[in-house]
């Protein structure tokens, strides 16, 4: 084994991460201070035409109810996102096979015009003109994320799907010139510490402007739903890890780690985290873009939700900004 990874799976498994920890904080205050950029996500369609193993949207769900959101109510959502202080607007969806393209580039070209707005696309895998198309309409960035690069976990988790068209995927979209984001889901069955510790070092050899990591949370409707969930703490460690290989990206303190735990997004952040991405979907379908347990609380109106955020964050000693938020790694 090479030395490098001998390291990094040797910090996965100490008995104690302090260190690490507190390296990656470190790091974060040194580039980014205490400013946190929020991005508010508008998952304006749950229908999908892939099968994840891990993802409640998966077609093969029938439990699910459907909904896609028309063009009014994705800018209305985008519209209370950036009057409640977020620099960055974020469509996501399931990768639906009914796709409008035109449609999502007329509303990447409406949300554009509601004021100094970052947009970042999330809808998976697209062909090349498709992303050229919405670029060329104002897109600003793409996230896609790799999930794993292990071959066998790959197949196994996303059925029919390979990580060698993904990743082709991710550099298609940095030569387009969008800021590119990847990413992982840690503790997926299968994954073992030199398994990530592989993916974290992969990821971070592709010079991303944006990496999200979050930890396998168990849908019960869903083949992996008898699976246990990704440790908390291992996720901790690959976002550190991610911190201190890669000074420059956007990391977010992921959703899932508030799934986990309710004081997630704060251990996400004191491990290097330096972004947030709350769900801005409007409560009468927030709670069908259930990809798992604990994903969106719809019994919560997205101000007050957003409100509730921010809060924690000046609590726990952090600044809410509303700039964009592009990240140095894209300037520089
Ligand atoms: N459909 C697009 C795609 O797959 O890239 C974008 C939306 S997809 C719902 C967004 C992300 O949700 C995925 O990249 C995956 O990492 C995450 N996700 C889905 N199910 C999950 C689960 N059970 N646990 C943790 N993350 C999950
Ligand atoms: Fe569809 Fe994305 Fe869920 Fe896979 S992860 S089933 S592509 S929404």
């Amino acid at each position: 084994m090479p030395k490098r990874l001998r390291e990094v799976v040797a910090l996965l498994r100490a008995p104690d991460a302090s260190a690490l920890f507190a390296e990656a904080q470190e790091v974060r205050d040194g580039v980014f201070g205490r400013e946190v950029f929020q991005r508010g996500v508008v998952e304006f369609s749950n229908h999908c035409r892939k099968n994840c193993r891990y993802c409640g949207l998966r077609k093969g769900n029938a439990h699910l109810p459907r909904y896609s959101m028309d063009c009014q109510a994705i800018v209305q959502a985008a519209d209370c996102a950036v009057r409640m202080g977020m620099g960055t607007v974020v469509l996501q969806s399931g990768e639906e096979s009914a796709l409008d393209i035109r449609r999502v580039g007329r509303i990447i070209s409406k949300i554009k015009r509601l004021g100094d707005v970052a947009v970042t696309l999330c809808l998976g895998e697209h062909g090349e003109d498709d992303y050229r198309y919405w670029r060329d309409c104002g897109a600003d960035r793409y996230l896609l994320k790799m999930e794993t690069f292990h071959a066998g976990v790959h197949r196994h988790c996303r059925p029919g799907q390979t990580g060698r068209t993904r990743l082709g995927k991710v550099r298609l979209l940095q030569r387009l010139g969008y800021e590119t984001g990847s990413g992982l889901i840690t503790g997926l069955p299968g994954m073992t510490p030199e398994i990530l510790a592989n993916d974290l070092l992969a990821l971070s050899q592709l010079s991303l402007d944006m990496i999200a990591v979050g930890p396998f949370v168990p849908h019960p409707q869903t083949p992996l739903g008898d699976s246990a969930a990704g440790s908390l703490e291992e996720s901790l460690r690959a976002t550190a890890l991610l911190r201190v290989l890669n000074p420059k990206a956007n990391i977010p303190a992921t959703s899932a780690l508030d799934a986990l735990t309710p004081k997630g997004r704060e251990l996400g952040l004191s491990v290097g985290a330096n972004v947030v991405m709350p769900s801005v979907t409007p409560e009468s379908v927030r709670g069908e873009y259930f990809l798992y347990p604990g994903k969106n609380d719809s019994s919560v109106p997205v101000v007050n939700t957003i409100r509730r955020l921010q809060q924690r964050l000046r609590e726990a000693g952090y600044h809410p900004s509303s700039a964009r938020g592009v990240s140095p790694a894209y300037c520089a």
